[in-house]
């Protein structure tokens, strides 16, 4: 059994596994896809400390720092249950997609989450080409274009507002006749002047030219017409989804599905400690992620330490 097992491979996970094996325990990480999101992402500029460094670049980083220690990593393993100790202190069970299952005194929930897609021609096919998920990230890249926001929610309208500092002009896009986001969002949104609130609209193709984004249309819902705008960036901002559903029936999760964690990473089961996309925490960042990983590992180790010895 390990002391530490880590499910999630992205900077979280990551971070909880170097910081774990430091501490010279036993130490597993399981993970679907080692690099998680941070695979599909290209240009990342504020991981501070590296001025500029590429999603791939980063990812095989991760994995070779981790390999440093003694970490025991099963990669391309998908967990789908997990099951509490039985005893208070006991082993932890951790259940996988093909049938094996790892037990250990303490786990780390670190299986991040996804963007959600608005499903159209040309989203996939313009992904980091002008396609973007995260305003955090990618806004500085179209400084000075125009950009369209798609969600008219808290996300989307708060991604409009920061981009609209940084851009050129911004176009919303709201499916629903009116925007779902707080009012005072909704005040501000309305008080930019480069920004243009569209609503009733569905998003039907993102346009490029083969190789970059070069507008989109939309229905407008009211009048069944297609419109087109011309820009050079789409930001999809309909929703992350936490990779959480198979533990719906033993930690704690919100109506959203974040795993709910306190300061120090501990879920509503004892031993059980979470970190990065898949939790509470605000803001979803590479580098939150790797902090909340090592915090994690930490709280894990304090645990730990204060159990009976086995
Ligand atoms: P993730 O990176 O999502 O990793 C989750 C891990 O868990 C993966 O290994 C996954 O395979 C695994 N997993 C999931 N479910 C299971 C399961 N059931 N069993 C086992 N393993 C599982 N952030 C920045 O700071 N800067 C940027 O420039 C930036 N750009 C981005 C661009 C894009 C296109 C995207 C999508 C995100 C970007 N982000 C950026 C956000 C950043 O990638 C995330 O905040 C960060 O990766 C979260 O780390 P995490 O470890 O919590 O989760």
């Amino acid at each position: 059994a390990f002391d530490v097992l880590v499910v999630g491979g992205g900077p979280a996970g990551a971070a909880a596994a170097i910081y774990a094996a430091r501490k010279g325990i036993r130490t597993g990480v399981a993970a679907e896809r080692f690099g998680g999101q941070v695979l599909d992402t290209m240009a990342i500029e504020n991981f501070i400390s590296v001025s500029h460094t590429e999603g791939p670049k980063l990812a095989s980083a991760l994995e070779q720092h981790v390999k440093d220690y003694d970490v025991d990593i099963m990669n391309l393993q998908k967990a789908v249950g997990l099951v509490p100790a039985k005893t208070p202190g006991g082993l932890i069970e951790v259940k996988l997609e093909n049938g094996a299952s790892l037990k250990s005194r303490s786990v780390i929930l670190a299986t991040g989450a996804r963007w959600r897609n608005i499903n159209v021609p040309g989203e996939a096919e313009y992904k980091n080409k002008g396609v973007a998920y995260c305003p955090h990230c990618d806004g500085p890249l179209f400084k000075g274009k125009r950009v369209a926001v798609i969600g008219g929610g808290n996300s989307g309208v708060e991604a409009a507002i920061d981009l609209a500092g940084i851009v050129a002009h911004v176009t919303l896009i709201e499916f629903d006749s009116q925007l779902r986001a707080d009012a005072v969002l909704q005040r501000k949104l309305a008080s930019l002047p480069n920004v243009r609130i569209v609503t009733s609209a569905l998003t039907t193709e993102v346009l490029g030219d083969g190789s970059k984004v070069t507008g989109l249309t939309y229905k407008d819902r009211n009048h069944d017409q297609v419109h087109t705008v011309d820009l050079e960036g789409v930001f999809v901002q309909i929703g992350l989804v936490p990779n959480t559903e198979w533990l719906k029936d033993s930690v704690a999760l919100t109506q959203r599905g974040e795993i709910e964690v306190d300061h120090r990473g501990e879920t509503s089961l004892p031993g059980v400690f979470a970190a990065g996309d898949a939790t509470t925490t605000p803001y979803k960042q590479i580098i939150i992620a790797m902090g909340e990983g090592s915090k994690a590992a930490l709280s894990a180790f304090d645990y730990m330490i204060r159990l009976e010895p086995a």
